[in-house]
């Protein structure tokens, strides 16, 4: 009986197997790496990403270059992932953490060309990952948070490098004031603090409250609010109901008056309802009719439409105001309130501010810029220090950086490895080889020999060992101010190990079909 052969899968299915996919999978992962790579540190590139609308961003922050990037590769958008993870966890360190898990799959290739089987390799990343963790908490410094000059220096390194350089000191001490205002103890929620930012040569300021980059929709609006009562609305002010399509057919003239006249009812009961809880402001999250805005200027409320849905969570919690769906339902409890509401001229537009609120604990820096590229690219520099702040403000932990963090752990991992036998210590000794691809890179960006500073930097007597880029020498990072938060390296060793461990035990790559709403369907 001859053997039929027996297929499980559509003819047309891809699928790669092996070593094969091994190495695609890690040939997309080292290129994401690799786009990434040029713009870290205080002298590291910025990238221009054009989209297809033509709109231009110019940064230096690697997961907003990622995202912008559009990646396809399945194994290349699980290294994005990992920038992902890093923004939201601290903010700062995003290149850092693709840096990494770059680094270690391509350290991982050349073990696997030595045969060195990939599910040693995974197990010896796993290994070396919670070795790292461990001596990061033994070498990390405890600082308090009361130390003003710390905390600038912290701001400053994640700001160097980026479009915020010339203005970083008063920037620095706009963020500390900013973190000192929303946080408690160690208790702190770095959504308090909004950046707003706007064109112009001024300076940037913080404001205790909400702004807004927005307009009052109707110029009948009053610009200028006393204890303002502020309802908060998350649907919007308009007849048309979008989730059901009706069809409406008129016949004759009257039909048609009767049927505006109709239309005008209900929006004018709106705006009554509104004005009846006592509202002179109101903010909604969706569309405000245009003639339900001429009601409520004659109302004399102050409307803004189409506020993003996490400005009406920030006004909510700062105002006490209940976020409200349904306009039938609006009542005078469901209000928050603000010392001030006002429309002011800010550079060439408006922008709206929500002032004194009665939880204090929310206030925007409003940043400027010469252009617009520049105001953008300084809010993202601002943001990332507030992160970082906050990581510190938390854990009241933190490392040096210039590479000194990474020069220790890797010798202390090295170390480590001698104590191992088998195939696993090759693994951690690669580990620790990624780990300087750190310093290696920050020397590469800023025109220095990388090894000549690596040779340096690993025979370093400096308590922190970091690599001073104006003049290639070694420096102490701590006394050079180079502060980093701890949470940015804990989180960046620990999403880079286990992206690298996953991809290392794929051996099989199946591309099925498009499966339309499929809901198994994995999204990476
Ligand atoms: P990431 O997205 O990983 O935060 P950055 O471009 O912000 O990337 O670069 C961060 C790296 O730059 C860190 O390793 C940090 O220690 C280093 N760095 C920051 N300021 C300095 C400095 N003044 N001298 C040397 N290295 C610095
Ligand atoms: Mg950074």
């Amino acid at each position: 009986m001859s053997e039929q052969p027996i297929y499980i899968m559509p003819e047309d299915t891809k699928r790669t197997t092996g070593r094969e996919a091994q190495h695609n999978n890690i040939a997309a992962a080292k290129a994401v790496a690799q786009a990434v790579r040029t713009t870290l540190g205080p002298k590291g590139m910025d990238k221009m990403i054009v989209d297809s609308a033509g709109d231009v961003i110019v940064t230096n922050d690697g997961v907003t270059i990622l995202t912008e990037m559009q990646i396809e590769h399945p194994a290349a958008r699980m290294i994005v992932e990992v920038a992902k993870t890093q923004e939201d966890a601290v903010g700062d360190g995003t290149t850092t953490a693709v840096i990494l898990a770059g680094e270690l799959l391509k350290r991982a290739e050349n073990l696997l060309e030595q045969e060195v089987h990939p599910t040693v390799l995974a197990r010896g990343y796993r290994l070396a990952e919670i070795e790292a963790q461990k001596i990061l908490g033994k070498i990390c410094e405890n600082v308090s948070i009361e130390n003003d000059s710390l905390l600038r220096n912290i701001a400053i390194t994640a700001m160097t490098g980026k479009g915020a350089e010339s203005d970083k000191e008063e920037l620095a001490k706009l963020i500390i004031a900013a973190i000192r205002k929303v946080s408690q103890g160690n208790k702190i929620d770095k959504d308090d603090i909004k950046v707003e930012k706007r064109v112009g040569n001024e300076n940037s300021e913080l404001i205790e409250g909400i702004v807004l980059d927005k307009e009052k929709v109707h110029p009948g609006m009053p610009t200028y609010i006393e204890n303002a009562r502020v309802l908060l609305l998350d649907s919007p002010l308009e007849i048309k109901n979008t989730e059901i399509d009706a069809k409406i057919q008129i016949t004759d003239p009257a039909q048609l008056t009767a049927f505006l006249d109709q239309e005008e009812r209900t929006l004018r009961l709106m705006v009554e309802r509104i004005k009846d809880t006592g509202a002179n402001v109101l903010l909604s999250q969706r569309g405000i009719d245009d003639m339900a805005q001429h009601f409520l200027a004659k109302a004399g409320i102050l409307a803004i439409r189409r506020v993003t849905k996490s400005d009406i969570e920030r006004l909510a919690k700062a105002t006490g105001g209940k976020i409200i769906s349904n306009w039938k339902e609006v009542s005078y409890s469901d209000c928050g309130s603000a010392g001030l509401v006002r429309e002011s001229k800010i550079g060439e537009n408006n922008m709206i501010f929500v002032e004194k609120c009665i939880n204090t604990k929310s206030v925007t820096i409003l940043v400027r810029g010469g252009t617009e590229h520049i105001a953008e690219e300084i809010k993202r520099a601002v943001t990332d220090a507030i992160g970082d702040l906050a990581a510190v403000v938390k854990e009241g932990k933190v490392v040096g950086g210039a590479g000194a963090v990474e020069i220790k752990v890797a010798r202390e991992l090295r170390n480590y490895a001698n104590q191992l036998t088998g195939r696993e210590q090759l693994a951690v000794q690669a580990f620790a080889d990624t780990l300087e691809i750190i310093p290696r890179t920050l020397a590469e960006n800023a025109g220095l020999d990388p090894i000549d500073v690596l040779t340096q930097l690993r025979a370093a007597q400096e308590i922190w060992p970091g690599i001073n880029v104006a003049t290639g020498k070694v420096m102490d990072s701590w006394q050079a101010g180079v502060i980093e938060p701890l949470k940015i390296k804990t989180q960046a060793i620990s999403s880079a190990a286990e992206v690298a461990e996953m991809i290392l035990r794929i051996d099989d790559v199946i591309l099925g079909h498009e499966k339309k709403g499929n809901p198994n369907r994995m999204e990476v």
